[in-house]
């Protein structure tokens, strides 16, 4: 028999040796956080404008929060969907507030959320088709989209990098050009359901529909009897400064997929659908055994109480237009590197002339932490909590790291 061994393994080591390789993952191990910030085990600290990927949206263990999942641990976990819990009862009704009258569907993961509007797509093309099963499943998604890495998702996906290798995909998905309404409504026919789409599109870049594209999608679908549905995984949660960032083009969709921001760090997704499709669902028909348990819709209440409470939707708007004048300023000081600022509150991205790599470790090692998107985006995705002071610090590091590059 071996001794139990005392040889202590750094934690790069232990994902070198054992977790999957499917991550080009920073070499940074991150063990506390508070607020905006973040520590590594060095003890360095750093801005944190990554959010875990736009889903702190209160920040790193803010006490509320913190409370209110350590009051539900000890007080029920689990129960499976066979019961009713208060928690699950309660976040619906804050939702459907949110939302407009409606029915909503737990589950675990912004993935989850857009297979569950995929399968009501399929129902409602069923129900448009007399009862009659795969006659009416086209779905139109947006060119660059990113709807999530199950089947439904990559199908809706339309990218290389997401697809390749795990072809066929699911039929049925169709794609158009966002932002140009014809060619969404030249693909409709007999046999399409449903347009789904991002109000801003994350992981390709940061690129906003207009609220002209918008409304003139709700008319597209209101015409032809399609569902519009709004994929909100990320650009929801109060990040563009309302709930929801189709709110700033007055629509209202059939349904709404939801997930990153809403638990705080603490995983949970949703649907949201209107009240005159929700019968389209009937028991039986979908399902999960995770959605919606007590301790993950106490994280959301959470989440939703701090929001509420503390104006988070008015601060976003108002710090955003100081913070967006500030890195516009950047393109304009630093025109061979930075081009353009796109977003809407804390969903900002910034376009590079070059890859944004080298830029990222720049910005790590000066301590800033934020993610890539696609075409040479750097996305800079604050906690709806952060100070003024963190957004100016946020420029500041940018400036420094543009300045030594020049
Ligand atoms: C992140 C994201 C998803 C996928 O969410 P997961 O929780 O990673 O499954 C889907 N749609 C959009 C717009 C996203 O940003």
């Amino acid at each position: 028999m071996t001794s139990p061994s005392i040889v202590r393994t750094s934690t790069a080591e232990l994902y070198d040796a054992h977790v999957l390789k499917n991550y080009a993952r920073a070499p940074l191990t991150l063990v506390r956080g508070r607020g905006t910030q973040v520590w590594d085990d060095a003890g360095k600290a750093y801005l944190d404008f990554t959010s875990g990927i736009a889903v702190s949206a209160v920040g790193h263990c803010h006490p509320h929060w913190v409370a209110a999942v350590q009051r539900q641990a000890g007080e029920l976990i689990h129960v499976s969907n066979l019961f009713r819990n208060p928690q699950q009862g309660e976040l619906a009704r804050r939702l459907v507030q949110r939302a407009g009258p409606g029915r909503v569907f737990f589950c675990n993961s912004g993935a989850e959320a857009n297979e569950t509007l995929i399968k009501l797509a399929r129902l409602h093309g069923m129900k448009k088709a007399g009862g009659e099963e795969a006659r009416c499943f086209k779905i139109i998604c947006a060119q660059h989209a990113f709807h999530g890495r199950t089947f439904g998702g990559m199908s809706a996906t339309p990218q290389e990098k997401i697809q390749k290798g795990f072809r066929p995909m699911v039929p049925g998905f169709a794609f158009a050009e966002i932002n140009h309404l014809a060619s969404f409504a030249e693909l409709i026919d007999d046999g399409t359901a449903a347009i789904f789409i991002e109000t801003i599109q994350g992981e390709s870049g940061i690129n906003p529909c207009t609220p002209e594209f918008l409304a003139g999608l709700r008319q597209l679908c209101d015409r032809h009897n399609l569902l519009l549905m709004i994929d909100e995984v990320q650009c929801g949660i109060g990040r563009t400064g309302r709930f929801y960032a189709f709110e700033h083009a007055g629509i209202t969709p059939d349904a709404i997929g939801m997930a990153k921001g809403l638990g705080g760090g603490f995983p949970i997704g949703a649907m949201w659908v209107a009240e005159r499709h929700a019968e389209l669902f009937q028991p039986g028909n979908h399902g999960t055994t995770f959605g919606g348990t007590p301790l993950a819709c106490a994280a959301a209440l959470a989440v939703l109480d701090v929001i509420e409470r503390e104006r988070l939707l008015e601060k976003v708007t108002a710090q955003s237009g100081p913070w967006h004048a500030a890195l516009r300023q950047l393109v304009a000081d630093f025109p061979q590197q930075v081009t353009g600022v796109r977003g809407q509150g804390y969903l900002v991205g910034l376009q590079l002339t070059s890859e944004p790599g080298p830029y990222l470790a720049a910005l790590r090692e000066r301590g800033l932490l934020a993610p890539s998107a696609g075409g040479n985006v750097v996305r800079l995705l604050p906690p709806l909590n952060a100070t003024p002071e963190e957004l100016a610090q946020s420029v500041q590091i940018l400036r420094a790291v543009f300045a030594a590059k020049r």
